[in-house]
Protein backbone atom coordinates (compact mmCIF):
# COMPACT_ATOMS: atom_id res chain seq x y z
CA UNK A 1 0.00 0.00 0.00
CA UNK A 2 0.93 3.24 -0.84
CA UNK A 3 2.36 5.90 1.81
CA UNK A 4 0.01 8.82 2.73
CA UNK A 5 -1.79 10.50 6.08
CA UNK A 6 -5.00 10.60 7.87
CA UNK A 7 -8.07 12.38 6.24
CA UNK A 8 -7.98 14.16 3.74
CA UNK A 9 -10.46 13.73 0.55
CA UNK A 10 -10.44 11.35 -2.35
CA UNK A 11 -11.32 14.18 -5.41
CA UNK A 12 -12.22 13.27 -8.88
CA UNK A 13 -8.64 14.66 -11.16
CA UNK A 14 -10.65 15.51 -14.25
CA UNK A 15 -6.26 15.55 -15.52
CA UNK A 16 -7.30 13.48 -18.34
CA UNK A 17 -7.81 16.46 -20.66
CA UNK A 18 -4.37 17.86 -20.48
CA UNK A 19 -2.07 15.44 -18.52
CA UNK A 20 -0.84 13.81 -22.21
CA UNK A 21 -0.34 17.27 -23.61
CA UNK A 22 3.81 18.13 -24.21
CA UNK A 23 5.02 21.45 -22.92
CA UNK A 24 4.50 24.01 -25.38
CA UNK A 25 6.46 27.34 -25.32
CA UNK A 26 3.43 30.59 -26.13
CA UNK A 27 3.88 33.15 -28.66
CA UNK A 28 6.08 35.66 -27.03
CA UNK A 29 3.37 38.44 -25.68
CA UNK A 30 3.41 41.62 -27.15
CA UNK A 31 3.44 43.38 -23.76
CA UNK A 32 4.10 41.96 -20.18
CA UNK A 33 2.65 43.34 -16.65
CA UNK A 34 5.11 42.19 -14.53
CA UNK A 35 3.73 42.80 -10.53
CA UNK A 36 6.84 44.10 -7.70
CA UNK A 37 5.57 41.41 -5.93
CA UNK A 38 4.50 37.61 -6.66
CA UNK A 39 6.14 36.50 -3.56
CA UNK A 40 5.58 36.15 0.53
CA UNK A 41 7.21 38.59 1.80
CA UNK A 42 8.90 42.63 1.09
CA UNK A 43 7.77 43.50 -2.31
CA UNK A 44 10.54 45.18 -4.71
CA UNK A 45 11.36 48.48 -5.63
CA UNK A 46 11.56 48.87 -9.75
CA UNK A 47 15.39 49.47 -10.74
CA UNK A 48 14.00 50.56 -13.76
CA UNK A 49 12.38 53.59 -15.15
CA UNK A 50 9.42 54.30 -17.64
CA UNK A 51 10.67 54.42 -21.30
CA UNK A 52 14.32 52.60 -20.42
CA UNK A 53 15.20 49.19 -22.38
CA UNK A 54 15.25 46.12 -20.72
CA UNK A 55 16.12 42.56 -22.18
CA UNK A 56 14.75 39.18 -20.95
CA UNK A 57 16.73 38.20 -17.61
CA UNK A 58 17.52 41.63 -16.47
CA UNK A 59 16.77 42.04 -13.32
CA UNK A 60 13.98 45.41 -12.78
CA UNK A 61 13.12 44.85 -9.50
CA UNK A 62 14.73 44.08 -5.86
CA UNK A 63 14.26 44.38 -2.18
CA UNK A 64 16.66 44.85 0.78
CA UNK A 65 14.80 42.77 3.13
CA UNK A 66 15.60 39.01 3.93
CA UNK A 67 12.16 37.78 2.88
CA UNK A 68 12.41 38.93 -0.89
CA UNK A 69 13.21 37.69 -4.23
CA UNK A 70 14.30 39.88 -7.15
CA UNK A 71 11.95 40.40 -10.29
CA UNK A 72 13.49 40.31 -14.28
CA UNK A 73 11.80 41.49 -17.65
CA UNK A 74 10.78 38.61 -19.11
CA UNK A 75 10.79 40.10 -22.42
CA UNK A 76 12.85 42.79 -24.22
CA UNK A 77 11.48 45.61 -24.92
CA UNK A 78 10.51 48.82 -23.40
CA UNK A 79 9.16 49.83 -20.06
CA UNK A 80 5.65 51.49 -20.93
CA UNK A 81 4.77 52.06 -17.15
CA UNK A 82 5.08 51.69 -13.62
CA UNK A 83 2.07 51.79 -12.40
CA UNK A 84 -0.41 50.10 -9.74
CA UNK A 85 -2.11 47.06 -11.61
CA UNK A 86 -4.64 44.12 -10.58
CA UNK A 87 -3.15 41.57 -8.99
CA UNK A 88 -4.37 37.63 -9.88
CA UNK A 89 -3.33 36.74 -5.80
CA UNK A 90 -3.69 39.37 -3.63
CA UNK A 91 -6.89 40.65 -5.07
CA UNK A 92 -6.14 44.55 -5.42
CA UNK A 93 -3.51 46.47 -7.41
CA UNK A 94 0.25 46.31 -6.78
CA UNK A 95 2.72 48.53 -8.48
CA UNK A 96 3.97 47.03 -11.63
CA UNK A 97 6.14 47.21 -14.21
CA UNK A 98 4.85 47.42 -17.77
CA UNK A 99 7.04 46.41 -21.23
CA UNK A 100 5.80 46.33 -24.70
CA UNK A 101 8.04 44.27 -26.80
CA UNK A 102 10.48 45.03 -29.35
CA UNK A 103 10.17 41.46 -30.72
CA UNK A 104 13.28 40.77 -30.37
CA UNK A 105 13.43 38.77 -27.74
CA UNK A 106 16.86 39.59 -26.53
CA UNK A 107 19.09 38.46 -23.94
CA UNK A 108 20.82 40.86 -20.82
CA UNK A 109 24.60 40.14 -21.56
CA UNK A 110 25.03 39.37 -18.03
CA UNK A 111 23.27 36.09 -18.81
CA UNK A 112 25.44 33.31 -18.74
CA UNK A 113 25.97 29.56 -17.64
CA UNK A 114 26.98 29.37 -13.80
CA UNK A 115 29.96 27.33 -12.59
CA UNK A 116 29.69 23.66 -11.35
CA UNK A 117 27.59 24.34 -8.12
CA UNK A 118 29.02 21.10 -6.42
CA UNK A 119 32.69 23.18 -6.49
CA UNK A 120 30.98 26.20 -4.72
CA UNK A 121 30.55 27.36 -1.48
CA UNK A 122 27.15 26.60 -0.39
CA UNK A 123 26.51 30.16 0.44
CA UNK A 124 27.53 31.05 -2.99
CA UNK A 125 25.14 28.71 -4.22
CA UNK A 126 22.29 30.22 -2.26
CA UNK A 127 23.05 33.85 -3.32
CA UNK A 128 22.68 32.64 -7.14
CA UNK A 129 18.83 31.04 -6.25
CA UNK A 130 18.62 34.61 -4.41
CA UNK A 131 19.30 36.59 -7.80
CA UNK A 132 17.85 34.17 -10.08
CA UNK A 133 14.33 35.34 -8.49
CA UNK A 134 13.42 31.74 -7.22
CA UNK A 135 10.64 31.25 -5.56
CA UNK A 136 8.53 28.13 -4.29
CA UNK A 137 6.69 27.38 -7.87
CA UNK A 138 3.85 24.91 -6.44
CA UNK A 139 1.42 28.35 -5.09
CA UNK A 140 3.08 29.48 -1.90
CA UNK A 141 5.94 31.46 -3.59
CA UNK A 142 8.03 31.37 -0.61
CA UNK A 143 11.50 32.81 -1.55
CA UNK A 144 13.61 29.85 -2.13
CA UNK A 145 16.99 31.08 -0.86
CA UNK A 146 15.29 31.97 2.72
CA UNK A 147 13.66 28.49 3.12
CA UNK A 148 17.28 27.03 1.93
CA UNK A 149 18.70 29.43 4.90
CA UNK A 150 17.13 27.75 8.48
CA UNK A 151 18.50 29.36 11.67
CA UNK A 152 21.91 27.53 12.56
CA UNK A 153 20.48 25.48 15.17
CA UNK A 154 18.16 23.36 12.72
CA UNK A 155 19.31 20.02 11.72
CA UNK A 156 18.17 19.37 8.56
CA UNK A 157 18.41 15.30 7.16
CA UNK A 158 16.01 15.22 4.58
CA UNK A 159 14.67 16.90 1.04
CA UNK A 160 11.63 16.00 -0.08
CA UNK A 161 11.29 17.05 -3.79
CA UNK A 162 7.06 17.49 -4.06
CA UNK A 163 5.67 15.75 -7.26
CA UNK A 164 2.60 14.53 -5.64
CA UNK A 165 0.68 17.34 -7.63
CA UNK A 166 -2.58 15.98 -5.85
CA UNK A 167 -4.93 19.42 -6.94
CA UNK A 168 -7.56 18.14 -9.25
CA UNK A 169 -7.39 19.19 -13.25
CA UNK A 170 -3.51 20.49 -13.01
CA UNK A 171 -0.85 18.61 -14.87
CA UNK A 172 1.85 21.35 -15.15
CA UNK A 173 4.14 19.16 -12.29
CA UNK A 174 3.21 16.11 -14.15
CA UNK A 175 4.54 16.92 -17.92
CA UNK A 176 7.80 18.59 -15.90
CA UNK A 177 7.84 15.13 -14.57
CA UNK A 178 7.78 13.10 -17.32
CA UNK A 179 9.71 15.75 -19.79
CA UNK A 180 12.84 17.21 -17.91
CA UNK A 181 13.37 14.74 -15.16
CA UNK A 182 16.87 15.24 -15.26
CA UNK A 183 16.76 19.23 -14.29
CA UNK A 184 14.29 18.07 -11.79
CA UNK A 185 16.91 15.63 -9.89
CA UNK A 186 20.14 17.56 -10.91
CA UNK A 187 18.18 20.71 -9.29
CA UNK A 188 17.77 18.35 -6.55
CA UNK A 189 21.14 17.87 -5.75
CA UNK A 190 21.90 21.39 -5.69
CA UNK A 191 19.25 22.04 -2.92
CA UNK A 192 20.50 19.05 -1.32
CA UNK A 193 24.41 20.63 -1.63
CA UNK A 194 23.35 23.89 -0.34
CA UNK A 195 21.59 22.72 2.63
CA UNK A 196 23.93 19.68 3.37
CA UNK A 197 21.17 17.28 3.42
CA UNK A 198 22.44 13.69 2.48
CA UNK A 199 19.02 12.34 2.21
CA UNK A 200 16.83 13.41 -0.72
CA UNK A 201 12.97 11.97 -1.31
CA UNK A 202 11.22 12.10 -5.08
CA UNK A 203 7.14 12.11 -3.72
CA UNK A 204 4.52 11.04 -6.83
CA UNK A 205 1.33 9.84 -6.43
CA UNK A 206 0.25 6.58 -7.68
CA UNK A 207 -1.96 8.12 -10.78
CA UNK A 208 1.12 9.28 -12.14
CA UNK A 209 2.77 6.54 -13.67
CA UNK A 210 4.83 8.26 -16.66
CA UNK A 211 6.35 10.49 -14.30
CA UNK A 212 7.08 7.54 -11.97
CA UNK A 213 8.81 5.97 -14.30
CA UNK A 214 11.09 9.03 -15.71
CA UNK A 215 11.74 10.47 -12.46
CA UNK A 216 12.93 6.46 -11.32
CA UNK A 217 15.29 6.56 -14.66
CA UNK A 218 16.48 10.01 -13.60
CA UNK A 219 17.46 9.01 -10.34
CA UNK A 220 19.85 6.54 -11.45
CA UNK A 221 21.47 4.40 -8.66
CA UNK A 222 22.15 7.61 -6.81
CA UNK A 223 21.59 5.70 -3.23
CA UNK A 224 21.33 9.24 -1.27
CA UNK A 225 17.80 9.47 -3.82
CA UNK A 226 15.00 7.53 -3.12
CA UNK A 227 11.86 7.53 -4.82
CA UNK A 228 8.43 7.42 -2.59
CA UNK A 229 4.93 6.62 -4.51
CA UNK A 230 2.03 8.18 -2.34
CA UNK A 231 -1.69 7.25 -2.22
CA UNK A 232 -3.35 9.63 -4.25
CA UNK A 233 -5.23 12.31 -1.87
CA UNK A 234 -6.01 14.92 -1.35
CA UNK A 235 -4.21 17.93 0.21
CA UNK A 236 -0.81 15.13 -0.34
CA UNK A 237 1.26 17.78 -1.79
CA UNK A 238 1.11 19.81 1.48
CA UNK A 239 3.90 20.11 2.69
CA UNK A 240 3.05 18.91 6.15
CA UNK A 241 1.38 16.04 5.03
CA UNK A 242 4.41 14.59 2.78
CA UNK A 243 6.84 14.87 5.63
CA UNK A 244 3.94 13.25 7.97
CA UNK A 245 3.78 10.38 4.44
CA UNK A 246 7.22 10.26 3.81
CA UNK A 247 8.98 10.41 7.46
CA UNK A 248 6.09 9.81 10.08
CA UNK A 249 7.25 13.28 11.42
CA UNK A 250 4.66 15.63 12.27
CA UNK A 251 5.50 19.48 12.25
CA UNK A 252 4.20 20.69 15.31
CA UNK A 253 1.85 23.82 15.29
CA UNK A 254 2.45 26.87 14.61
CA UNK A 255 6.06 25.00 13.54
CA UNK A 256 7.51 24.84 10.48
CA UNK A 257 9.34 21.74 8.00
CA UNK A 258 12.30 22.38 9.41
CA UNK A 259 12.05 21.89 13.09
CA UNK A 260 11.51 18.07 12.36
CA UNK A 261 14.36 17.90 10.08
CA UNK A 262 12.83 18.40 6.85
CA UNK A 263 13.09 20.58 3.58
CA UNK A 264 10.39 20.56 0.87
CA UNK A 265 10.47 22.06 -2.96
CA UNK A 266 8.04 21.41 -5.66
CA UNK A 267 9.03 20.15 -8.61
CA UNK A 268 8.96 23.37 -10.90
CA UNK A 269 10.83 25.23 -8.41
CA UNK A 270 13.79 22.26 -8.74
CA UNK A 271 14.36 22.79 -12.26
CA UNK A 272 14.42 26.78 -11.72
CA UNK A 273 17.11 26.20 -9.73
CA UNK A 274 18.78 23.80 -12.79
CA UNK A 275 18.04 26.27 -15.14
CA UNK A 276 19.49 29.02 -13.35
CA UNK A 277 22.93 27.12 -13.29
CA UNK A 278 22.91 25.74 -16.47
CA UNK A 279 21.71 28.47 -18.89
CA UNK A 280 21.81 30.99 -16.13
CA UNK A 281 18.62 32.44 -16.82
CA UNK A 282 16.58 33.38 -13.82
CA UNK A 283 13.11 32.75 -13.09
CA UNK A 284 11.39 34.99 -16.35
CA UNK A 285 9.12 31.89 -17.16
CA UNK A 286 7.19 28.71 -15.77
CA UNK A 287 4.89 25.73 -17.27
CA UNK A 288 1.46 26.11 -16.07
CA UNK A 289 -1.53 24.10 -17.05
CA UNK A 290 -5.05 25.34 -18.93
CA UNK A 291 -7.81 23.56 -18.51
CA UNK A 292 -11.78 23.23 -17.40
CA UNK A 293 -14.74 22.44 -19.69
CA UNK A 294 -14.94 25.89 -21.04
CA UNK A 295 -11.31 25.44 -22.50
CA UNK A 296 -11.55 24.34 -25.97
CA UNK A 297 -8.21 22.86 -26.45
CA UNK A 298 -6.47 22.31 -22.60
CA UNK A 299 -2.56 22.15 -22.85
CA UNK A 300 0.22 22.95 -20.62
CA UNK A 301 1.89 26.16 -21.57
CA UNK A 302 5.52 27.29 -20.68
CA UNK A 303 4.63 31.21 -20.39
CA UNK A 304 6.50 34.12 -19.55
CA UNK A 305 5.98 35.73 -16.58
CA UNK A 306 3.51 39.17 -17.35
CA UNK A 307 1.76 37.53 -19.85
CA UNK A 308 -2.06 38.22 -19.09
CA UNK A 309 -4.58 35.58 -18.86
CA UNK A 310 -6.44 36.99 -22.07
CA UNK A 311 -3.34 36.05 -24.26
CA UNK A 312 -3.06 32.96 -22.95
CA UNK A 313 -6.70 31.96 -23.57
CA UNK A 314 -7.07 33.01 -26.80
CA UNK A 315 -3.51 30.80 -27.13
CA UNK A 316 -5.39 27.74 -26.55
CA UNK A 317 -8.04 28.54 -29.15
CA UNK A 318 -10.28 30.27 -26.90
CA UNK A 319 -13.56 29.68 -24.29
CA UNK A 320 -15.52 26.65 -25.60
CA UNK A 321 -18.81 27.33 -24.44
CA UNK A 322 -19.80 30.69 -21.89
CA UNK A 323 -17.07 30.62 -18.67
CA UNK A 324 -18.79 30.72 -15.23
CA UNK A 325 -15.88 31.05 -13.26
CA UNK A 326 -11.91 31.39 -13.67
CA UNK A 327 -9.60 30.53 -11.00
CA UNK A 328 -5.59 30.99 -10.97
CA UNK A 329 -4.72 27.56 -9.56
CA UNK A 330 -6.71 24.18 -8.82
CA UNK A 331 -10.52 24.07 -8.08
CA UNK A 332 -9.41 23.13 -4.23
CA UNK A 333 -6.95 26.23 -3.06
CA UNK A 334 -7.17 28.42 -6.11
CA UNK A 335 -8.20 31.69 -6.58
CA UNK A 336 -11.18 33.06 -8.65
CA UNK A 337 -10.74 36.39 -11.08
CA UNK A 338 -12.91 38.60 -11.80
CA UNK A 339 -11.01 39.68 -14.95
CA UNK A 340 -8.58 38.11 -17.49
CA UNK A 341 -6.91 41.38 -17.61
CA UNK A 342 -4.34 40.07 -14.90
CA UNK A 343 -1.24 38.16 -15.28
CA UNK A 344 0.68 34.88 -15.03
CA UNK A 345 2.60 35.65 -11.91
CA UNK A 346 5.44 32.88 -10.26
CA UNK A 347 3.04 31.73 -8.68
CA UNK A 348 0.75 30.79 -10.97
CA UNK A 349 0.29 26.70 -11.33
CA UNK A 350 -2.54 27.08 -13.38
CA UNK A 351 -6.18 28.52 -15.44
CA UNK A 352 -8.70 26.87 -15.13
CA UNK A 353 -12.31 27.93 -16.61
CA UNK A 354 -15.79 26.03 -15.64
CA UNK A 355 -18.39 26.36 -18.21
CA UNK A 356 -21.45 28.12 -16.82
CA UNK A 357 -24.04 25.62 -16.76
CA UNK A 358 -21.09 23.93 -14.07
CA UNK A 359 -21.31 26.90 -11.47
CA UNK A 360 -23.85 26.41 -9.02
CA UNK A 361 -24.45 29.25 -6.79
CA UNK A 362 -27.07 27.44 -4.19
CA UNK A 363 -26.66 28.20 -0.44
CA UNK A 364 -24.69 28.36 1.74
CA UNK A 365 -27.21 26.82 4.44
CA UNK A 366 -27.37 26.56 7.95
CA UNK A 367 -24.58 23.97 9.23
CA UNK A 368 -26.36 20.76 9.94
CA UNK A 369 -23.52 19.34 12.41
CA UNK A 370 -22.45 16.37 10.25
CA UNK A 371 -18.96 16.28 11.90
CA UNK A 372 -17.99 15.42 7.68
CA UNK A 373 -15.71 18.38 7.86
CA UNK A 374 -13.89 17.40 10.97
CA UNK A 375 -13.50 13.92 9.74
CA UNK A 376 -11.65 15.00 6.76
CA UNK A 377 -9.17 17.85 7.79
CA UNK A 378 -6.27 16.74 7.48
CA UNK A 379 -4.75 19.26 10.36
CA UNK A 380 -7.42 17.72 13.02
CA UNK A 381 -8.96 20.84 12.97
CA UNK A 382 -12.70 21.49 14.02
CA UNK A 383 -13.97 23.59 11.03
CA UNK A 384 -17.75 24.30 11.70
CA UNK A 385 -16.27 26.11 14.97
CA UNK A 386 -13.92 27.84 13.39
CA UNK A 387 -15.66 28.81 10.92
CA UNK A 388 -19.12 29.51 12.79
CA UNK A 389 -16.10 32.00 15.03
CA UNK A 390 -15.01 33.59 12.02
CA UNK A 391 -18.24 34.65 11.23
CA UNK A 392 -19.18 36.10 14.34
CA UNK A 393 -15.93 38.30 14.34
CA UNK A 394 -15.18 35.85 17.58
CA UNK A 395 -11.26 35.65 16.58
CA UNK A 396 -9.72 35.05 19.82
CA UNK A 397 -12.25 31.70 20.11
CA UNK A 398 -11.06 30.68 16.68
CA UNK A 399 -7.53 31.44 17.50
CA UNK A 400 -7.83 29.31 20.49
CA UNK A 401 -9.11 26.48 18.38
CA UNK A 402 -6.07 26.31 16.38
CA UNK A 403 -7.57 28.60 13.10
CA UNK A 404 -3.51 29.75 12.25
CA UNK A 405 -2.92 25.79 11.89
CA UNK A 406 -5.41 25.53 8.65
CA UNK A 407 -4.04 25.00 5.67
CA UNK A 408 -6.46 26.57 3.64
CA UNK A 409 -6.89 23.25 1.64
CA UNK A 410 -10.44 23.64 0.96
CA UNK A 411 -10.96 19.71 2.09
CA UNK A 412 -13.95 21.00 4.29
CA UNK A 413 -15.73 23.30 2.04
CA UNK A 414 -15.55 20.32 -0.49
CA UNK A 415 -17.31 17.82 1.96
CA UNK A 416 -19.66 20.21 3.78
CA UNK A 417 -23.73 19.70 2.53
CA UNK A 418 -24.71 22.86 3.74
CA UNK A 419 -22.35 24.36 1.27
CA UNK A 420 -20.68 26.66 4.49
CA UNK A 421 -17.87 28.91 3.19
CA UNK A 422 -16.21 27.19 5.70
CA UNK A 423 -12.16 28.03 4.08
CA UNK A 424 -13.23 32.31 3.32
CA UNK A 425 -14.19 32.38 6.84
CA UNK A 426 -11.25 31.24 7.92
CA UNK A 427 -8.95 32.91 5.78
CA UNK A 428 -10.65 36.47 7.31
CA UNK A 429 -10.02 34.91 10.76
CA UNK A 430 -6.16 33.95 10.47
CA UNK A 431 -5.56 37.39 8.47
CA UNK A 432 -7.77 39.51 11.81
CA UNK A 433 -5.09 37.17 14.02
CA UNK A 434 -1.98 37.85 12.30
CA UNK A 435 -3.35 41.72 12.27
CA UNK A 436 -3.92 41.61 16.18
CA UNK A 437 -0.45 39.96 16.89
CA UNK A 438 1.51 42.56 14.53
CA UNK A 439 0.19 45.30 15.94
CA UNK A 440 0.52 44.06 19.60
CA UNK A 441 4.17 43.60 18.64
CA UNK A 442 4.66 46.77 17.33
CA UNK A 443 2.93 48.26 20.40
CA UNK A 444 5.74 46.44 22.29
CA UNK A 445 8.40 48.06 20.43
CA UNK A 446 7.36 51.68 20.67
CA UNK A 447 6.62 50.66 24.52
CA UNK A 448 10.60 50.09 24.72
CA UNK A 449 11.42 52.95 22.36
S1 LIG B 1 -10.04 23.67 8.40
FE1 LIG B 1 -8.35 24.27 7.05
S2 LIG B 1 -6.94 22.55 7.07
FE2 LIG B 1 -8.91 21.80 7.87
S3 LIG B 1 -9.97 20.99 6.05
FE3 LIG B 1 -10.62 23.10 6.29
S4 LIG B 1 -9.26 24.26 4.98
FE4 LIG B 1 -8.27 22.25 5.29
S1 LIG C 1 -19.58 19.60 7.09
FE1 LIG C 1 -20.78 21.50 7.00
S2 LIG C 1 -22.77 20.93 7.79
FE2 LIG C 1 -21.38 19.28 8.39
S3 LIG C 1 -20.63 19.90 10.45
FE3 LIG C 1 -19.16 20.71 8.97
S4 LIG C 1 -19.89 22.82 8.61
FE4 LIG C 1 -21.59 21.72 9.52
Amino acid sequence: MNLTFPGGVHVPYYKSGSKDKAIRKTRLPQRVVIPLSQHTGAPCEPLVEKGQVVKVGQKIGDSSAFVSAPIHASISGKVASIEPLQHPALGKKVMSVVIESDGGDEVAETIAPKPDPFAMDPEEVKSVIREAGIVGLGGAAFPTSVKISPPKDKKIDSYILNGAECEPYLTSDHRLMVERPREAIFGLKVLMYATGVKRGYVCIEDNKPEAIDAMKKAIGSDSNIKLVVLESKYPQGSEKHLIKAVLGREVPSGGLPFDVGAMVSNVGTAIAVADAFITGMPLVQRVITVTGSAIANPANLEVRIGTLFSDIIEEVGGFSSPPGKVIMGGPMMGIAQWSLDVPVIKGTSGILVMAQNEIDMVGPFPCVRCARCVDVCPMNLLPLFLGAYAERGLYADAEAYRALDCIECGSCAYVCPARRPLVQAIRTAKSEIMAKRRAKAQSAVAAKA
